[in-house]
């Protein structure tokens, strides 16, 4: 028999069958109408998930795209950005603003820190900045950051408010209109339950009127912006991706998107309980913030990358390294999108396979229960 896979990873995410099937249906012509039934249907569908009435822009790119996107359309050669970073992705807006010849002014946190909207207002105090770049869910240390307050103090700060939400729409609450936040970015791949290669990105208003003059092609907004209002699209959509996502956010909206929270706020705590029990320490906080990833810290003398390998070649289950700093030093478990309980129980129960072969002094048995009692628990004891 093959042996089976179990991808755990914070992205990309398992992806529901019916999904699978529809990215598998024959290519339908994009300026055609049985596109344009599709297309109507997602863009609609994505407002939904955004929580939005602006206009969810959509490209064929990897969430990095869209990032790169909010930069040249908001920014002008040499101007200031207040980039938010505890973390890869913090880094990652940082990286890219640098390329694209901003001035880059980070509010820098230790990996694995909160960021705080009180620092984030003096530093927009002491210094201007065109833009606040901020990250919803810190994928590499596992913190949700209170977004809804940092983009509070962006805009009170003067600022365009843009939030990575790549591994954070449709897993936690993001109210986009209603805190205000100008920009969201995300893809395809994560909580949308989606194959990769779909970037999304919302604009308000305000950030509209904020154009800068970066060059910009392709991921120019007003472009795509126009041709999704008649229903076009600029350029070849991903069509077989664009099927899928469809029938990917319908599930999800089908079931609510509250539920879809309330489930990885359970999630996040059977995952997080199941690794205390089993005696191994947390990186990420140990509260129901941080529903998205779960980070372990490596028991002392095991090997990181051993230990990700024999998961692997010994049980078919694929968790993610710690990034940058924290490379060797935690492991990753995602529990994104298409997600229950016995993903979790079974990451747990390979991990103390895996360990005690290792020589870990790990307590065999007690994760997975301890796992399902506390997804039992209703998530209101938030
Ligand atoms: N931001 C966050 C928070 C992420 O988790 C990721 C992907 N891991 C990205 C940005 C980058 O997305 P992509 O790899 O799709 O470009």
């Amino acid at each position: 028999m093959t042996e089976k896979r179990y991808l755990f990873t914070p992205g990309p995410t398992p992806v529901p069958p019916e999904v699978l099937a529809a990215t598998a249906e024959p290519m339908l012509h994009h300026r055609g109408p049985d596109f344009r039934i599709v297309y109507e249907r997602t863009l609609g569908r994505l407002k939904e998930v955004f929580r939005t009435e602006n206009d969810v822009l959509l490209f064929a790119a990897s969430g990095t795209g869209t990032m790169e996107s909010a930069l040249v359309n908001l920014c002008s050669p040499g101007d200031r950005v207040c980039v938010v970073t505890a973390g890869a992705f913090g880094e990652r807006w940082a990286a890219i603003a640098g390329a694209l010849g901003c001035e880059v002014d980070r509010l820098a946190y230790d990996w694995g820190d909160s960021p705080s909207a009180d620092d984030l207002a003096s530093r927009l105090a002491e210094r201007e900045a065109r833009v606040v770049l901020m990250t919803q869910s810190e994928t590499s240390t596992g913190v949700v950051a209170d977004v809804r307050s940092l983009a509070a103090a962006a805009g009170q700060g003067g600022a365009v408010s843009v939030v990575d939400a790549v591994s954070s729409l449709g897993a936690v609450p993001l109210e986009t209109d209603g805190w205000s936040v100008d920009v969201v970015v995300s893809g395809s791949q994560k909580a949308l339950m989606s194959p990769p290669g779909l970037a999304l990105v919302s604009v308000s208003q305000r950030a509209r009127d904020a154009r800068g003059t970066l060059p910009r092609f392709y991921f120019d907004w007003e472009r795509t912006r126009k041709a999704q209002e008649i229903l076009d699209a600029a350029f070849t959509p991903a069509v077989s991706l664009v099927r899928g996502l469809d029938v990917a956010l319908g599930l999800l909206l089908d079931a609510g998107l509250e539920a879809a929270f309330e489930r990885h706020v359970r999630l996040g705590r059977a995952c997080r309980e199941g690794i205390k029990a089993m005696g191994l320490e947390l990186f990420s906080p140990d509260d129901d913030s941080a529903a998205v990833v779960t980070a372990v810290r490596m028991p002392e003398g095991v090997d990181a990358g051993a230990l990700l390998l024999l998961l692997r070649d010994r049980h078919g289950v694929t968790l993610a390294p710690g990034q940058g700093p924290l490379k060797g030093k935690i492991f990753r478990i995602g529990h994104i999108g298409y997600f229950d309980v016995f993903d979790v129980t079974t990451a747990l129960a390979a991990i103390e396979l895996v360990l005690a072969e290792a020589g870990a002094d790990v307590e065999r048995g007690a994760a997975s229960t301890r796992a399902l009692e506390a997804y039992a628990e209703p998530a209101a004891r938030v």
